[in-house]
């Protein structure tokens, strides 16, 4: 991918809420996508459905350091604003919100925004702190922004989920809307941390996708026997080189929590595991059969 388009790139939240005004004012609609750069597709088609949706799209790009557990790879995290610059304005972005540091969280800042119930699985157990970063940056953002709409990928679909019970919970005044997850032609989700991997790491990373698949396939029968597809999953992910493996799970799309069979409503299947030194997630729909 090779930027070229030019967009403006704002820092300050008081200049980006009078261009956010500005088209208000215009009687145009404002989208928002959040991102913390590193750019690839599957951040671009946000950019594109958020310009699909609303008149105007703001991308923001803040590396939030309050989402990398301690001992993650904050400092090593991937950054080149230029290139991600020109990427989102040749997808249809409008605005580059950019802000620093400081500008985001100021001297004494002490407020934390945690989402019962829906962070404390899944990803959740393993990165202790993450949602709750999660949920302060983007309450945050909303916040400086004051778009009418934002939208995130299912790649990430605990965050998602917890972003739609935030903006619910809160009041946020923001719509919140799910893009699927871009892949490779082999299936692997395109990820900013898909850079840490080896050669030999490439090869062996689209098993996760392809074990969620099987599992899927299987959860979705009705006499299936969940808990023995997921150990089968996660032999087949451990067999492909993974180091450890977080979790591998069928859960209810709203509450995350797990199901059994027979399942009547479409439920999703997620994992999580380590391949060298980058952790990759996935997960995928579980459509029962016959629906
Ligand atoms: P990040 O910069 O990794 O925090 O991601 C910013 C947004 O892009 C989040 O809403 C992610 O869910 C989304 N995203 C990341 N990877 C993908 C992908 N492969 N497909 C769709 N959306 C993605």
């Amino acid at each position: 991918m090779s930027a070229s388009g030019n967009i403006e790139i704002v820092r300050a939240t008081g200049e980006v809420r009078r261009r956010v005004a500005g088209w208000h004012a215009e009687g145009l609609s404002v989208g928002l996508v959040p991102t913390m750069g590193a750019i690839h597709e599957g951040h671009l088609a946000l950019v594109r459905a958020a310009a699909a949706g609303s008149d105007r799209v703001v991308a923001s790009l803040f590396v939030n350091p309050k989402q990398f557990a301690p001992g993650e790879d904050y400092s090593a995290y991937p950054r080149d604003e230029g290139r991600d610059a020109g990427l989102i304005a040749d997808a249809g972005g409008d605005l580059l919100f950019a802000p620093s540091g400081e500008g985001v969280y100021p001297d004494g800042f002490s407020t934390s925004v945690a989402v019962q119930g829906l962070t404390e699985g899944l990803c959740g157990a393993f990165r202790p702190g993450h949602f709750e970063g999660v949920a302060t940056v983007v309450a945050k953002l909303f916040n400086m922004v004051r778009a009418d709409a934002a939208w995130f990928g299912e790649k990430d679909f605990q965050q998602l989920q917890v972003i739609r019970r935030l903006a619910r919970d809160l009041d946020l005044g923001v719509e919140v809307h799910g893009v699927p997850t871009v892949r490779e032609s082999d299936g692997l989700a395109l990820s900013s941390r898909n850079v840490y991997l080896s050669a030999a790491e490439r090869m062996a990373a689209p098993t996760l996708n392809r074990a969620l698949l099987a599992l899927a396939d299987r959860a979705a029968e009705p006499d299936a026997d969940i808990a023995r597809a997921i150990r089968e999953a996660e032999r087949t992910i451990a067999e492909a080189g993974f180091g450890t493996v977080d979790y591998v799970a069928v859960v209810d799309r709203e509450t995350l929590r797990p199901v059994e069979a027979p399942i009547t409503e479409e439920a999703r299947a997620l994992a999580a595991a380590w391949l060298g030194k980058a952790r990759l997630i996935d997960n995928v729909p579980v459509v029962p059969r016959g629906t």
